[in-house]
């Protein structure tokens, strides 16, 4: 008998406001929203299932009441601890959150949450929801039985693929990953440290792609010194005030390669694979053994994976990763694949945003008329409007 689609709703960072100086602060769902989606599964009678009972269910192992969701948090960001974690706990749901380990702080200590703000020892305005969780607020999520951590590889970094510039490290620019390659110890601090010092201005950005998938291709560091020393010389930061700062690089690299002959080193296979598996088995060990459990499930970063991947993460021991089968699947019946989707913050009024979880759900349960609905906006296409209804 086939198994009735579950949603798997990916959530990222809950907290009161988006921070409009963090470089991805659209991966942020306000509060009143998730408030408001928590409300919405109690109201509705939805069932909370873990993943195990996901691939349970997928397995015709065990049959999940027909309204039933799981919920995901990817990246593993302090605020999940902070706001998410005490608010699941007093609606009785559960969560999955995924981590990279390079992001985990070493702290013993855990930091004040909501709970402590309900018990009248701390002050909501008072909290600090900035950066990443540590392993001691890991384990206290694990140990409540709430929350279940999984794996989303090591480095969620990106790397370059090819010798073709695409830009040049600015200040405040989104080429985050530039300082999560330069030295990974201080990755856990990015949100909340001036990290500037770590990448020279003007260091050449690279076609790029994600770690899993990237074949790296690296430079012998000529290009860079030669282009970092000119805007060194043309004002350092200031360099970027003039409007065609982007230009003359790209003319003044190509002016020196024309000259200089710079290498580039391409990736073995063998590296390749030695870095897969740091990715995905290293990150694994080490989450069990940080928290004394088995890691049975991969989420892959920005989406970055393919078959041999895939493949390689079950043979490493995942039960599944969130490999999506076709593109025009909304769930797979390989119990091997989880198929997540968002519940974007849409909408001011509470009505709205209730019509557009209503939706979304049901669309993804393949109840009618929402899911022949999503099919027929599928076909219209994706203006970015309906986009954010389609996934
Ligand atoms: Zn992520």
């Amino acid at each position: 008998m086939k198994s009735h689609p579950v949603p798997i709703i990916m959530y990222h960072s809950v907290r009161p406001a988006r921070n409009p100086k963090w470089v991805y602060s659209h991966l942020t769902l306000e509060l009143p929203y998730f408030i408001r989606q928590l409300e919405y599964f109690k109201k509705n009678d939805y069932y909370v299932a873990s993943l195990d009972e996901i691939i349970a269910h997928k397995k015709g192992i065990k049959s999940l009441p027909a309204r039933s969701v799981c919920l995901t948090f990817d990246d593993g960001y302090l605020d999940n601890w902070v706001f998410a974690f005490p608010l699941l706990r007093k609606h009785g749901f559960r969560a999955t959150i995924f981590v990279s380990p390079e992001f985990i702080l070493g702290e013993t200590d855990v930091r004040p949450n909501l709970e402590d703000c309900w018990s009248g020892h701390s002050d909501t305005a008072a909290l600090v929801s900035d950066g990443f969780l540590s392993w001691a607020e890991l384990q206290e999520m694990q140990k409540s039985g709430i929350i279940d951590v999984e794996s989303h590889t090591m480095t969620h970094t990106f790397y370059p693929i090819t010798d073709q510039i695409v830009d040049f490290h600015y200040p405040d620019d989104f080429w985050i990953w530039l300082k999560w390659n330069a030295d990974k110890m201080v990755k856990p601090f990015y949100m909340t440290q001036d990290q500037e010092g770590l990448v020279s201005f003007g260091t050449p950005v690279y076609e790029s792609s994600q770690a899993i998938v990237a074949r790296r291709v690296d430079e012998d560091g000529t290009l860079t010194n030669y282009i970092v020393n000119y805007v060194r010389l043309h004002g350092g930061a200031a360099f970027f005030s003039r409007f065609d700062w982007r230009q003359e690089l790209f003319s003044v690299s190509q002016q020196y390669t024309k000259q200089h002959s710079v290498v580039y080193k391409r990736e073995t296979e063998t590296d390749y694979f030695l870095r897969l598996k740091y990715e995905l088995a290293e990150s694994k060990q080490i989450i069990e053994n940080h928290l004394s459990k088995p890691v049975s499930y991969l989420c892959w970063p920005n989406g970055g994976w393919n078959e041999d991947t895939h493949a390689m993460a079950l043979h490493v021991g995942y039960v599944a990763t969130t490999a999506k089968g076709s593109s025009n699947v909304f769930d797979s019946p390989d119990p091997t694949r989880l198929l997540r989707m968002g519940l974007h913050q849409v909408g001011e009024s509470k009505t709205i945003s209730r019509l557009f979880v209503t939706y979304a759900l049901n669309a993804h349960r393949e109840v009618w008329p929402y899911a022949q609905l999503r099919r027929l906006l599928r076909q219209v296409g994706a203006t970015p409007i309906l986009k954010k209804l389609l996934y």
